[in-house]
C-alpha cells in the first residue's frame, strides 16, 4: 500500500520516464537527420534504457498493490542546432530527473515508507550514472570545436552500445 501523494508523484514519474523514452526516439531520430548513425543507436538504446525504468516502476506499483495511471505524453522537441547541442539537452533533461527522483525520494522519507526508500536507491544511483555519461560525452564534443573528424570517431564509439537490460 502507499499513500496517494506517493502513488501520485509515481505515476507522474512514469509519465517522465516514457517521454524521456520519447524525447530520445526523436533525438535518434534528428542524429540520423545528419547522418550521425552512431549517436543516433546511443539514444535508441537510450530510449530502451527509459522505457526500463518507467516497467521498473509500473512492476513497483503492482507489488505495491496499487494501480498505474497511464498518461498521455507531450511532443518531444526534434530541432537541435548540432550533436553537442542535442548533449546538452540530454545533461539537462537528466538533471531535471534527478530532481524528481529525490523529490519522490524526500516524500518515502517524510513518510517512513522503507520499502519506497529501498527501491528508490537504484534510482538515485542509475542517475549519477546517467549524468557521468552524458557529461563526459558533452565534454568530447565542446572539446571536438565542430571538428568533423573528431565527430566521426565518436560516432563510431557511439554506434557500439547496446541495451543490457540491469539485473538488479
Ligand atoms: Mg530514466
Amino acid at each position: 500500500m502507499l499513500s496517494e501523494k506517493l502513488l501520485n508523484e509515481i505515476n507522474e514519474q512514469i509519465g517522465y520516464e516514457f517521454y524521456s523514452s520519447h524525447l530520445y526516439l526523436a533525438m535518434a531520430s534528428y542524429c540520423y537527420s545528419i547522418d550521425l548513425d552512431g549517436f543516433a543507436n546511443f539514444f535508441i538504446v537510450q530510449a530502451e534504457e527509459e522505457r526500463f525504468h518507467a516497467m521498473k516502476f509500473f512492476n513497483y506499483v503492482n507489488e505495491m498493490d496499487e494501480t498505474v495511471t497511464i498518461k498521455g505524453l507531450e511532443t518531444p522537441p526534434s530541432d537541435y542546432t548540432n550533436i553537442e547541442d542535442v548533449y546538452a539537452k540530454t545533461l539537462e533533461h537528466e538533471k531535471f530527473v534527478t530532481s524528481r527522483i529525490y523529490k519522490l525520494m524526500d516524500i518515502a522519507m517524510e513518510e517512513k515508507e522503507h520499502a519506497t526508500i529501498s527501491f528508490l536507491k537504484w534510482f538515485i544511483d542509475e542517475q549519477v550514472e546517467e549524468e557521468a555519461t552524458v557529461k563526459g560525452i558533452l565534454q568530447k564534443l565542446k572539446r571536438a570545436n565542430g571538428d568533423i573528424s573528431i565527430i566521426y570517431s565518436l560516432d563510431s564509439e557511439m554506434a557500439k552500445r547496446v541495451f543490457t537490460p540491469p539485473t538488479v
